[in-house]
């Protein structure tokens, strides 16, 4: 078993193996490379995997491809509002943010609630309120939004649906899940959401236990996908429930959830997961999810498909 291990994803999504250009993978495993070899190295200095979550999200965050911080999916009004959540799991202590719109690094807000404030969910001008008392630099809403979400936007107005999950060019969410070699788990996720969704609308994301969960001894969890079927079955939960309480191991218990809780809801979408001893579970039920995993057995692997 590794001493230390993350796990990242940067969304599941629908973007068939044919239409993904050589430049454009290679766009996405570098982002993925960065986040997780960014993860990895705090983990590696002896850091704690809270710090090793936020430093991989964070990268995430500021790599336009991804569907988090600049580059986020937007609103059908055009506005980029993120949502975001980390969760610790010694103590249970965890903290999120829901329909922000000026924050650079939702995770790091996020973090911020946790340790700084009494509560666990802030939203919208109240999240963003407590983001000015606390020393955050606010950007204009414009920081976020890329050409190719704007592009995306359109085309979702054209077919007039919100897509089922954020197709090409874009790919939905991004999250981290560590141990770190004290044995504690973390677990944090980041999103804008789905494209064209209406103002004010939040995903599983920043829920505890849909999106995110984390629990030392059992798992910490990070999901990706049509968000409303995530909080339905509290997915991340569900997840660490039946490994706790029903015996089921880690690999087994995200099976089920994605590939029979989610489908007889009519959801789909995929999840990362590290237990208790650092074992890495990735699955997706859709075609792809951008992950990447690396532990101190040497393991380090980035994949699509
Ligand atoms: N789960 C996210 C949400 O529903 C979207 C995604 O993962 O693509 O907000």
């Amino acid at each position: 078993m590794s001493a230390y291990a993350i796990a990242i994803h940067g969304g599941a999504g629908a973007m068939p193996r044919a239409t993904l250009s050589g430049a454009r993978e290679q766009c996405y495993r570098g982002g993925l490379e960065a986040a997780l070899d960014g993860g990895y190295e705090v983990l590696a200095r002896g850091g704690t995997s809270l710090d090793a979550v936020s430093t991989a999200v964070r990268i995430l965050e500021d790599d336009p491809s991804f569907n988090a911080g600049r580059g986020a999916a937007l609103t059908r009004d055009g506005a980029a509002e993120l949502d975001a959540a980390i969760m610790e799991g010694r103590q249970m202590r965890a903290g999120a943010i829901a329909s922000v719109r000026h924050v650079k690094n939702p995770v790091d807000l996020a973090r911020r609630v946790m340790e700084k404030s009494r509560h666990v969910l802030l939203v919208g001008s109240g999240a963003e309120e407590f983001a000015l008392e606390e020393g955050f630099t606010l950007v204009p809403n414009h920081y976020f939004r890329t050409a190719e979400r704007l592009e995306q936007l359109e085309h979702e107005q054209r077919g007039e649906r919100v897509s089922d999950l954020v197709p090409p060019p874009s790919h939905g969410t991004v999250g981290a899940v560590a141990r770190d070699a004290a044995g504690d788990l973390a677990a944090a996720t980041s999103t804008g959401g789905l494209t064209n969704k209406r103002p004010g609308r939040v995903g599983d994301s920043p829920i505890i236990g849909a999106g995110t969960y984390a629990r030392n001894g059992v798992a910490a969890v990070s999901a990706t996908g049509h968000g409303e079927y995530f909080i339905r079955a509290v997915a991340a939960h569900h997840v660490c429930a039946a490994v706790e309480f029903r015996g089921l191991t880690l690999a087994q218990a995200v099976r089920e959830l994605l590939h029979q809780v989610l489908p007889a809801l009519g959801g789909d979408g995929g999840l990362i997961a590290v237990g208790a001893n650092g074992e890495i579970v990735m699955d997706f039920s859709t075609e792809g999810m951008f992950r990447g995993a690396r532990d101190s057995t040497g393991r380090r692997e980035v994949a699509i498909y």
